[in-house]
């Protein structure tokens, strides 16, 4: 008997739930990853995401041989593909592991519907988070819309069993065993560039700054954070080992991995979020849409300092720290009263870490209209976020060299003027 088990935001053969399962059958399991063309044709060429996803898999396939077996790597359509190999090599059953996103879901539908038809299942398990879609409900059988009640449920369900490791590599033998490897298709043969120009993240659990989280991750000149969220967004780390690792460190820490979860619950059970706002009265906002000031924005030149170095970080590096990714959104949208849509679609072209569940929820939370949203009376003051978060200028003297001198641009809004508009187009949106 064999079985097939296709990669897909799982690219890690240790603690991976449905790769487990697979092996675990006892039948041979065939692995399997396409570079799906439906995502790559819209990225531009030189994607560092693509080029990220194309060394991981690369490491993946090492590791595959070293067990006496192959990753096969396709290129094209997974929903032609998976059943056109599923029943060239006659196996029984597809494992996945599953993804919320609205996409994935109609992709996933597609696929087990092709398989259905040649007799062949297709299972999901649970490994991209803690809790999943219906797991963690009001006592009236809905889903929460907001965090706050949502994390403390997280908590008082959470217990060894959603946090047990699934460790594939003991059942590795059950790999099915190949005589000829292939070579991986290169990312040129796919219209990529393969230049890394920026550094990736270690994908190594940094104890230290999760032990003092707490006091550190608002300050974006130092290492306060864990920079995860990119193995994360690609399971390239697990998050129950990292969740097991905060529930005993840091509490501030297991909240971030919590709103990680909330974020998935809420794409799946509200996918209309991902160009809609949360709360539909939001989308009666007039926005300016200037496109000359959304162009200062991206490239970092609002003569606001917290807001361009925040932009010159992500536009050099593909990450920005959580505490400016707030204020930035913030001010495209508050200060400049340009849709949250166009930032939205800025980061996810421009984030390593870009997590659509995740980058909708930051955004519309920053636009008021997101489901647990900052209310919209809430507008951040640029330099007050500066002076209590940056105060000695370190980390906008780090992205910013020519700030201080004449060739920094001056405001391109004023802050006071900036605050009442948008009070004043919101209040209008929501009396309509
Ligand atoms: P840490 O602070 O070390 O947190 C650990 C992990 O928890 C992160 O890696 C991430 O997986 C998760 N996490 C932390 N904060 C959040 C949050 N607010 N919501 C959901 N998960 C969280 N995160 C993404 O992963 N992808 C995105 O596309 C993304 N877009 C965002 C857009 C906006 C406007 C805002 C305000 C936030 C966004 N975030 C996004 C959330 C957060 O900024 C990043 O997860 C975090 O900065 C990543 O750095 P880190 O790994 O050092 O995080």
């Amino acid at each position: 008997m064999k079985v097939l088990y296709w990669h897909r935001r799982d690219l890690r053969i240790d603690d991976n739930a449905a790769l487990y399962k697979a092996l675990k059958t006892g039948s041979n399991v065939l692995p399997v990853f396409i570079f799906d063309n439906n995502i790559l044709d819209d990225l531009p060429k030189d994607d560092q995401r693509v080029l990220f996803i194309h060394q991981t898999i690369e490491q993946l396939k090492s590791q595959y041989q070293s067990y006496g077996s192959d990753l096969q790597v396709y290129y094209g359509n997974p929903i032609e593909l998976i059943p056109q190999i599923a029943f060239k090599n006659k196996v029984s059953t597809v494992y996945v592991n599953r993804d919320y996103e609205p996409y994935a879901l109609k992709r996933d539908k597609q696929v087990y519907d092709l398989l259905k038809l040649k007799g062949i299942e297709f299972l999901g398990a649970k490994d991209h988070v803690v809790f999943e879609k219906n797991e963690i409900l009001k006592a009236d059988g809905k889903p929460y819309t907001v965090y706050t009640p949502y994390s403390k449920k997280w908590k008082a369900l959470l217990n060894p069993f959603y946090l047990k490791t699934y460790p594939a590599e003991k059942y590795a033998h059950n790999l099915i065993q190949v005589n000829n490897k292939t070579t991986l298709i290169s990312l040129k043969e796919m219209g990529f560039e393969s230049e890394q120009k920026v550094k990736f993240p270690s994908p190594k659990v940094n104890e230290s700054v999760i032990n003092k989280y707490d006091v550190t991750r608002d300050i974006p000149s130092v290492l306060g954070t864990s920079r995860l969220s990119l193995h994360l967004r690609f399971g390239t780390i697990s998050i129950r080992k990292l969740a097991t690792i905060a529930k005993d460190t840091n509490e501030k820490y297991l909240n971030e991995l919590i709103w990680r979860d909330f974020y998935q619950m809420i794409i799946f059970h509200f996918p209309h979020s991902v160009d809609k706002a949360f709360k539909p009265v939001y989308d009666n906002v007039i926005w300016e849409n200037d496109k000359h000031l959304f162009s200062l924005w991206c490239e970092g030149k609002t003569g606001y300092p917290i807001v361009d170095a925040g932009m010159r970080e992500l536009n050099q590096t593909g990450f920005m720290h959580n505490r400016v990714r707030m204020i930035t959104a913030s001010f495209l949208v508050k200060h400049l009263l340009v849709d949250w849509r166009w930032g939205e679609a800025y980061f996810a072209e421009k984030l390593l870490d870009f997590e659509l569940a995740s980058n909708v929820g930051g955004w519309q939370w920053a636009a008021s209209s997101g489901c647990d949203a900052a209310p919209y009376f809430r507008v951040f003051n640029p330099t007050l976020q500066q002076e209590k978060f940056d105060k000695d200028f370190r980390y906008i003297k780090k992205w910013i060299p020519e700030f201080g001198s004449k060739d920094y641009p001056k405001p391109i809004v004023e802050h006071k003027f900036a605050r009442e508009r948008v009070i004043q187009r919101y209040k209008e949106a929501l009396s309509n």
